[in-house]
């Protein structure tokens, strides 16, 4: 069983209304099926293969009866800052691993600039040092997104897969595309 190289897997959960509802490790996800909660709504490429069960991997699971979801609070961490960026540098557009990036204040703080999703963004050391204190338009430097504030939990994107975007509403741009299965 190549259950290893399904460490870093999750499978997209909606709930019976097609809401996004949570991810879920696939053994969750498998147990949901087998006892009947949940169906199938997409395989994914990556199979389990072992003595007693052979079968792809879902990879979006939609629940058989509705479950009530308490609205999901987004707190602005650095983590969810980075996660919604999918760890790109706002300015240079290349991916970094979380400790070499950088919180940058769009709007500096020393000119009044919020915390606030639309005014944080996630930057490179080096494209951080540049912006420092400055506005934009002084520098010559332009955000390539305008930064908003997530609708769903950024924690998904670090397993986001492409098939999952019309599951939640999501339209494909640069940085998500690409983004499949490895
Ligand atoms: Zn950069």
């Amino acid at each position: 069983m190549n259950s290893k190289k399904l460490d870093s897997y999750r499978v997209l959960v909606l709930n019976a209304s097609y809401e996004y509802l949570n991810i879920a490790k696939w053994q969750r996800a498998i147990k949901l099926i087998f006892s009947d909660k949940a169906k199938v709504l997409e395989e994914g490429d990556r199979t389990i293969n072992s003595q007693n069960l052979k079968m792809f991997v879902p990879s979006v699971i939609r629940m058989n009866y509705y479950v009530k979801k308490p609205e999901e609070r987004v707190p602005l961490s650095r983590s969810n800052i980075f996660a919604r960026d999918f760890y790109c540098c706002q300015y240079c557009g290349k991916k970094f691993d979380q400790d070499s990036l950088t919180i940058d204040h769009i709007i500096p703080r020393s000119a009044g600039g919020k915390d606030s999703w639309d005014n944080v963004v996630s930057a490179c050391k080096e494209c951080n040092s540049k912006k420092a204190n400055n506005f934009l338009n002084d520098i010559g430097m332009k955000v390539l997104k305008k930064p908003k504030k997530p609708k769903y939990a950024p924690k998904l994107n670090a397993y986001f897969r492409e098939e999952w975007a019309k599951y939640l509403n999501i339209e494909l741009e640069g940085d998500r595309k690409g983004n499949k299965t490895k």
